[in-house]
């Protein structure tokens, strides 16, 4: 009988997000919703970086272990399924910090100086003192977040394919010096994905730290709360002004989330002033909050069975083991797998 060809192995996909609590639409959109799509097509390891968390607020470590378990929780609600991919808490797997530290041997120093977000993010947080090592070394403890899984790919926006070149750099780098003839850390790349735009309630993108966002756990009456204060296109100053959908931040978000006929219908009356903004807001929650119904009735079930920590600690063993193997391979070509072995133990033992 002739044999089925092999199944070619999936691809591997490393993605992480840091601990900042309950989530927002603008996290959904920018990358869990694709993240949920790529669990079928891909072998993924999805982290929650919690050690990254920990590069801007370490001076206030309370919330860490909530927003954990927040995070966890959300990326559940979200459809993130422990059966397709393997979810778990940075910190968990002390192997990236090994491999942080090992990195950070060979890293010029001029390597992460020169990474744009670290003068940006210096400037953006102006209220932190971020002229720490840990800050300035982030970029390359995601370099071991990455490598230490040996990924193919890492789905990024355009703002972060600079962290995924200086990770190819640092595994060239390491290659060139330990593994010449068998390159033990592969190159991963970046897979560019489109994410629509989602602004924030101030037309603003949508962050934790300008307040103008829209959790995935927002209550109803939240929700519509926060929609009717959100700013519109400033063209419509009276209600018998026409305005344009794609210049209002409430267009973006039926863009989104709203069915084919609304926005059509959006369209239609608010170029012509047919209808008002306090109505147009009105059927983007209704369609904002039919979307997010399901996510928010599987939070409320994985809270009530109350699973989610054993969750995140079967996904910590399956990442250790892998973390571990490629430790190993490290440790070996680095010249750290000296050990004593039982006979030779032994043999130390006789002798005295
Ligand atoms: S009608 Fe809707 S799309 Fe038009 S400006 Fe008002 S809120 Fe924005």
């Amino acid at each position: 009988m002739p044999s089925s060809p092999p199944i070619p192995a999936k691809k591997r996909v490393l993605s992480g997000m840091r601990s900042t609590g309950k989530l927002h639409l603008g996290n959904y959109v920018g990358a869990l919703a694709n993240w949920v799509k790529l669990q079928d097509t891909h072998d993924c390891f999805f982290f929650i970086a919690d050690w990254h968390a920990l590069t801007t607020d370490y001076a206030d470590p309370s919330e860490v272990n909530v927003n954990v378990d927040e995070v966890a929780l959300d990326w559940l609600a979200a459809g993130l399924d422990p059966d397709k991919c393997v979810m778990f808490v940075q910190s968990h797997v002390l192997q990236h910090a090994e491999l942080h530290l090992l990195f950070s041997m060979i890293t010029p120093l001029g390597w992460l100086e020169r990474v744009p977000t670290y003068k940006d993010q210096q400037q953006n947080l102006s209220g932190k003192d971020l002229t720490t090592y840990g800050f300035l070394g982030y970029p390359l403890l995601m370099a071991a977040d990455i490598l230490i899984y040996k990924a193919d790919f890492v789905p990024v926006g355009e703002d972060q394919v600079v962290h995924i070149e200086l990770t190819r750099e640092i595994a060239r780098r390491f290659n060139n010096f330990y593994a010449q003839k068998n390159p033990l850390l592969p190159e991963p790349q970046p897979l560019l994905t489109k994410t629509p735009k989602l602004p924030g309630t101030d037309g603003r993108k949508m962050s934790k730290s300008y307040d103008n966002y829209i959790l995935l756990s927002d209550s109803e009456a939240d929700i519509r709360k926060k929609l009717k204060t959100m700013v519109t296109d400033p063209a419509r100053v009276k209600r018998t002004d026409p305005g344009n959908p794609d210049l209002c931040p409430v267009g973006d978000l039926h863009k989104i989330f709203s069915d084919a006929k609304t926005l059509e219908n959006v369209y239609a009356g608010c170029r012509t002033a047919g209808i008002g903004c306090i109505e147009c807001k009105g059927w983007a929650a209704d369609n904002l909050i039919k979307t997010i119904a399901p996510m928010q009735e599987r939070r409320r079930e994985y809270q009530q069975k109350n699973v989610v920590r054993e969750i995140v600690a079967a996904g910590d063993a399956k990442a250790r083991s892998v973390a571990e193997a490629t430790m190993k391979q490290v440790r070996e070509v680095m010249g750290l797998s000296h050990s004593i072995s039982p006979a030779s133990a032994g043999a130390t033992a006789r002798q005295k």
